[in-house]
């Protein structure tokens, strides 16, 4: 027998970038389906080690995060787009972090951050040698909980 469903959206790929949409979605009160190869835990997402880079501290700021995000990008980067991410990585950082990421913290409490490719602040939030990981278990948690349809494999 055939199944057949119907959805307002389809998002093809659990990776950070597709649950977080999915998330979203439901969170809007719409059907959403997620199609994808992997289990979603098992996304690239998952071996990112590094961190997230958000202008957070004190010495830090958006403009800046801007700068050196298109100039790692040799000027190819879609200047527009880099401008809208800058913009809300400290906002993005901070709305995992609500929903349970466990970010690494510096001996006052804050967000602890370190230096990353191309940043010319320490600038890498991150969740010690893991944080991809520790982002797509806190966005796919948060999916189980909208109870968002997943196909994976
Ligand atoms: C080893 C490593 C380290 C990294 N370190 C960092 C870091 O420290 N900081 C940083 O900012 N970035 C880092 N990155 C980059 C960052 O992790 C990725 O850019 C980001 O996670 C991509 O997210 P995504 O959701 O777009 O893709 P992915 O997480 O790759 O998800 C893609 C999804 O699509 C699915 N899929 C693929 N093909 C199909 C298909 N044909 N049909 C259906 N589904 C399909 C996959 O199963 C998966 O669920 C790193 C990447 C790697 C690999």
């Amino acid at each position: 027998m055939v199944a057949i469903y119907k959805s307002d959206v389809v998002i093809v790929g659990a990776g950070l970038a597709g649950l977080t949409a999915a998330r979203e979605i439901a969170k809007a009160n719409k059907s959403v389906v997620v199609l994808s190869k992997l289990h979603p835990l098992r996304s690239h997402s998952g071996a990112a080690q590094g961190g997230i880079n958000a202008a957070l501290s004190d010495d830090d700021d958006v403009e800046l995060h801007i700068f050196d995000t298109i100039k790692g990008s040799d000027y190819l980067a879609d200047q527009d787009a880099v401008e809208l991410m800058c913009q809300n990585a400290p906002k993005s950082v901070r709305w995992i972090e609500r929903m349970g990421a466990v970010f690494s913290r510096r001996e006052d409490g804050r967000i602890a951050q370190r230096p990353f490719g191309g940043q010319s602040r320490p600038r890498a939030c991150f969740a010690k040698d893991r944080t991809g990981l520790t982002l797509l278990q806190t966005i796919y948690e948060q999916c189980v909980r909208e109870k968002v349809l997943i196909f994976d494999e």
